[in-house]
């Protein structure tokens, strides 16, 4: 998508030094689903899920919040299919559609059981290295609890999380491939779903029922 405001969008987004109230992490979740519109029900809303069977990981590879890339994606107008269920960020987890409609995130086209049968859970913030490296971090962080969420709510296991690399082979999530950590992210989540929800996560599957 053409991105004219994309650099000053990146100063503007760049953190400073971890804030002092690093150890007071609070995850909301946000439900701000995508337009339901014409444009956006032929691009990004394509149909009713066959089955849900994975959670797929991803990043975003840009410094962006979990909003911002809400509503980069509402906003794209380049006839290009792509959304996903939920962008992260280190105090977001946002929604933008709805659970029962299947995503363009996999990579693995119209039949692919990526995009089919998965939903798709953006980690935001995957560029903001040095100083800014801490958001990235806790955005990880907070997309444990909400994958574990998903896992919890659909009646699904650790094993069955995903990578975009699992569905097309991009190289995705490209921070947890750079520094091979995908299996001790599975690992953490496995170890949280075998525990009964702490409080943020029951924030999450609260606002996963609707309620
Ligand atoms: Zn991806």
């Amino acid at each position: 998508m053409p991105e004219p405001g994309k650099a000053a969008w990146f100063r503007k987004n760049i953190a400073g030094p971890e804030p002092e109230d690093r150890g007071r992490r609070s995850l909301s979740f946000v439900r701000a689903l995508i337009e339901d519109n014409d444009y956006n029900r032929r691009y990004k809303l394509p149909g009713r899920f066959e089955a849900v069977k994975y959670v797929t990981i991803h990043n975003t590879a840009e410094p962006f919040s979990a909003r911002q890339e809400r509503d980069r994606v509402d906003s794209r107008r380049d006839n290009a299919s792509v959304s996903f269920h939920f962008a992260v960020d280190e105090r977001e987890a946002v929604q933008i559609l709805p659970l029962d409609i299947h995503g363009w995130h996999a990579g693995d086209g119209a039949e692919g059981p990526g995009n089919t049968q998965s939903f798709g859970i953006e980690i935001c913030r995957s560029q903001c290295r040095g100083p800014a490296d801490w958001q990235y971090r806790r955005s990880e962080e907070n997309a444990e609890i909400l994958a574990c969420a998903l896992l919890r709510h659909f009646k699904l296991t650790a094993a069955d999380l995903r990578m975009h690399q699992d569905w097309s082979g991009k190289y995705c999530p490209h921070r947890i491939l750079e520094e091979n950590r995908f299996e001790s992210f599975r690992a953490r989540i496995a170890e949280r779903l075998a525990g009964k929800p702490d409080s943020e996560e029951r924030k999450v599957l609260r606002g996963l029922a609707g309620k």
